[in-house]
């Protein structure tokens, strides 16, 4: 048995093309995909969740609902990229002055980015 190339994994390396165990070499495929999503595939997502937020908030349960009928990877997947989400404003508003960030309409995103990210830091979510 050859171990999980992946540092301090001492799993069985099932995964010939990459020498890393079965969660790794997921991990790394996942990782690989990522890479080239650009941002011109995001931006549809991104549109039709600005139409479903709307004024009403009608559409935030709405979302919610539609979030819980959704595989349970694909939940975590989602969750982590709120998160990443959070982070990113947060270390905006670090980088570049809340002033240059935000204005009266998103300023309360950008504070509470700010409260949250240290949570976030310690509870990564895990693909799996
Ligand atoms: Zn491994």
């Amino acid at each position: 048995m050859t171990n999980c190339f992946a540092n301090d994994c001492e799993k069985e390396a099932t995964d010939t093309d990459t020498g890393l165990c079965a969660a790794h070499a997921r991990e790394a495929y996942q990782r690989e995909r990522m890479d080239k999503i650009t941002r011109e595939d995001a931006m549809p997502a991104l549109e039709a969740l600005c139409k479903l937020s709307g004024w009403s908030g009608d559409g935030e349960q709405a979302f919610a609902d539609a979030f819980h009928r959704q595989h349970r990877t694909h939940q975590q997947s989602i969750m982590r990229m709120f998160v990443r989400l959070i982070m990113d404003m947060s270390q905006r508003a670090e980088t570049h002055g809340m002033p240059n960030v935000s204005d009266l309409r998103n300023e309360a995103s950008y504070k509470l980015a700010k409260l949250l990210e240290p949570t976030l830091r310690r509870y990564p979510l895990p693909y799996l």
